[in-house]
């Protein structure tokens, strides 16, 4: 017989938005039936209902959980993503492409990029790097197909995501969860009772009186942290004086375009992001409350839309920035819970996917081995930094200086971290990335060379790299690029046909 502590045999998630249902969810594949899960969410209170946009790793969270594709969008009338249009970041009147996916093709030991950058910084090549990318190609012309698994072709370049209805995304993971043995209980919890040796949560308490207990918690309850803050004090790092906007409004609105990609637009005090979904657009200005007022931004919000609103303008409130502990005694933060990053590149669900997987990877027994918490606050903390980085770019590298907010981001000191990897972009035209980077190094150019940081010279070994017939391979990339187009349904035509929604009643 081994004396090794027991599993946990109970697990309770407080919470029952996107990262509740999620968590329900992948707990439910991976431990289910042998631990009992149970779910407590309060209708009075209600979900935040945003977080519409995703980014690609969120395939593989679908993959683990074996949900089909076509099923998936279909009910929660998704649409695809190939990327986010970014207009009038850098400066007013432009725009450019975070493509998913890399720019054009590999043909030398030396990446693509860096010979793309001789060419265009000796004036060879004209137009931006997104004319090198798959996923662009596709946006501008409304397209949308799976990519290849042949790797020697052009199609097998990109990458894509989701948009869809966040309500509809957690009643769908709902349903998953519960026909796997996850018990939800509605209710208001009002008390956190607290173990007296040790601090550990003993049980929560919910209005109607009912006590449940746990040996594992996850406060999935959204911004308050109602366990993990309220209950155990876990501290929060505020990074608003590097991500100054703390408000958004949001809206839906009638169906406009139908584009594979979410758009951006940068605004007076923030940015507007726009997200086609299939029975309707989502739309929310996100903004910093030091300069434009919630009723400001609101008309400008009303004022940027394609299609007729479809309700009242939304006011929600954040704080940018992380839980000091992620994981304290016998509790896990998931979610809004956990921090809070504005949704500029779409990573709130992605971290609370990875923070579900890392605590799945690392899930403790009766022990409670303090080891694994350490582990999964390091993993934790850093990848909150590394996104952090990558969205702080966005507000650094403008050269707008039309608006109070955007004057302030030219001007602000950035973390070390980040001047470290603009100052290697800008001297000698290097990526250097972390291994853990979420965002990888076509993320970054896209953002550098989109937003104006040019660098002073390409790298030097594609510099000497004189015999590689670059500008032949350069315009067979480009062919390769519209003959395949050509042959894609548009992002409309690939839904009715494999993914239709059923039309909701108004
Ligand atoms: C403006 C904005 C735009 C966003 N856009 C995106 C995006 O495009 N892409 C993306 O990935 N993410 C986005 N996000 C983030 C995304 O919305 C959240 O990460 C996601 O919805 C998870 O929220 P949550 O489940 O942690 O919290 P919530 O949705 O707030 O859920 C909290 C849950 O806890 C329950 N609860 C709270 N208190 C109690 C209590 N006392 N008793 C019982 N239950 C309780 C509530 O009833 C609810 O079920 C956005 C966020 C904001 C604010």
């Amino acid at each position: 017989m081994s004396d090794a502590p027991a599993p946990l045999k109970s697990i309770v998630i407080v919470g029952g938005g996107s990262a509740g249902w999620m968590t329900a969810a992948a707990l439910a594949q991976a431990v289910g039936g042998t631990c009992a899960i149970t779910l407590v969410e309060s209708e009075a209170i209600g979900t935040v209902g945003v977080g519409e946009a995703t980014i690609p790793p969120i395939r593989h969270f679908n993959q683990r959980l074996g949900i089909d594709e076509a099923t998936f969008v279909r009910e929660t009338q998704g649409s695809f993503k190939l990327g986010i249009e970014f207009v009038d970041w850098g400066r007013k009147d432009h725009r450019y492409f975070h493509p998913f996916g890399q720019y054009g093709a590999e043909f030398d030991t030396v990446p693509f990029y860096h010979h793309w950058m001789r060419e265009h910084l000796a004036g060879r090549t004209e137009g931006p790097i997104d004319d090198f990318s798959m996923c662009w190609a596709m946006a501008k012309a409304g397209k949308f197909a799976h990519p290849s698994p042949d790797r020697r072709l052009i199609q097998s370049t990109f990458d894509y995501a989701y948009h869809f209805d966040a309500g509809l995304y957690a009643a769908f993971l709902r349903r998953y969860a519960e026909a796997r043995g996850v018990k939800r209980v509605e209710g208001k919890v009002v008390d956190v009772a607290l173990r007296g040796e040790d601090g550990f949560i003993e049980a929560v308490t919910l209005d109607n009186g009912t006590r449940i207990a746990g040996e594992f918690f996850i406060d999935c309850s959204g911004f308050r942290g109602l366990l993990i803050e309220e209950a155990l004090h876990a501290g929060y790092d505020n990074w608003q004086h590097w991500l100054p906007c703390d408000r958004a409004v949001a809206v839906p609105c009638e169906r406009g375009e139908f584009t594979p990609y979410t758009r951006s637009t940068a605004r007076e005090a923030g940015w507007q992001w726009r997200i086609p979904l299939q029975h309707r657009t989502g739309n929310g200005y996100v903004h910093c409350s030091q300069f434009i007022s919630e009723d400001e931004a609101a008309t400008t919000l009303l004022q940027g839309l394609d299609g007729k609103a479809m309700a009242d303008p939304r006011p929600l409130r954040f704080v940018t920035g992380k839980r000091r502990e992620f994981w304290k005694r016998n509790c896990v933060a998931i979610g809004l819970s956990a921090g809070f990053m504005e949704p500029l590149e779409s990573t709130s669900l992605h971290l609370i996917q990875y923070g579900i997987l890392r605590l799945i990877a690392l899930l403790p027994d009766s022990a409670m081995s303090p080891l694994l918490l350490r582990e999964y606050n390091a993993q934790t903390a850093r990848e909150y930094e590394l996104i952090r980085d990558f969205l702080i770019l966005h507000y650094k590298a403008t050269e707008r200086q039309d608006s109070e907010l955007w004057r302030y981001c030219a001007a602000m000191p950035i973390p070390d971290s980040l001047q470290y990897k603009i100052d290697h972009f800008r001297t000698n035209g290097m990526l250097v990335a972390d291994g853990q980077e979420l965002f990888a190094n076509p993320s970054w150019i896209a953002v550098y060379l989109g937003q104006g940081i040019t660098p002073a010279r390409a790298p030097a070994l594609a510099r000497m790299r004189e015999g590689v017939p670059v500008a032949e391979r350069l315009a067979q990339i480009r062919k390769a690029m519209d003959e395949a187009v050509a042959t894609m349904p548009s992002h409309g035509e690939f839904i009715a046909r494999h993914c239709a929604a059923p039309v909701l009643a108004a």
